[in-house]
């Protein structure tokens, strides 16, 4: 389950804090991973850590010591991500890639639900993958914004295998067979690859 944190600050959107995160713990098992696009992350690490989340992903472009910041999530018990922009190039994450358990690929520019996938980010995808492999490094390589079984089978060919979806999943009537076309659509696009969905709130 894919938790989209927001300041109003580093995005230009406010969401949920770390007691939303608290109070949602009891009612799943699922994986939280929770995506910070705040200033200060590591202000605010060991509160999410608290609250029962347990990959905690940051932004490339909100820290300015970002090896610190992952090692203080792994210091709090959670698995470190880093998370890049449209505009930011892979390059930036060359010193950090070992360090981390996903990298995410933002497909649109965060802040908002319902944008529209930015295509030129696609080649990014497959930049990490090639990385992966030649540095025999094992992140998962996940995708966030405008995921849609209309883009769903470029991003999972180009490598992706997080795929985080919102509009597609709870827009309209029937959320499971949502994400069950989804998924779908994902397998069939790269039926080797260990693509797995996540939903977003
Ligand atoms: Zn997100």
């Amino acid at each position: 389950m894919h938790l989209d944190v927001m300041d109003g600050h580093f995005v230009p959107n406010l969401t949920i804090g770390p007691p939303i995160v608290k109070w949602l713990r009891p009612v799943t098992d699922a994986t939280f991973d929770v995506h910070l696009m705040i200033e200060n992350p590591d202000l605010f690490i060991p509160e999410f850590s608290a609250a029962g989340a347990n990959w905690i992903s940051v932004h490339q472009e909100a820290c300015v010591h970002l090896n610190r910041t992952l090692e203080l999530i792994r210091h709090h018990g959670c698995k470190p991500g880093v998370v890049i922009n449209p505009a930011t190039p892979v390059e930036s994450l060359t010193e950090v890639l070992d360090m981390v358990n996903l990298v995410l690929v933002m497909t649109v520019n965060p802040g908002f639900g319902g944008q529209k996938f930015i295509s030129s980010t696609v080649h990014k995808i497959a930049q990490l993958a090639k990385i992966r492999r030649e540095r025999g490094l094992n992140f998962r390589i996940e995708v966030d914004g405008g995921i849609s079984t209309d883009t769903v089978a470029e991003v999972v060919r180009a490598g992706a295998e997080l795929l985080v979806a919102g509009s597609a999943v709870f827009d309209g009537h029937d959320v499971t067979a949502n994400a069950r076309a989804l998924l779908k659509a994902a397998q069939a696009a790269a039926p080797q690859s260990r693509v797995a969905e996540v939903v977003r709130i």
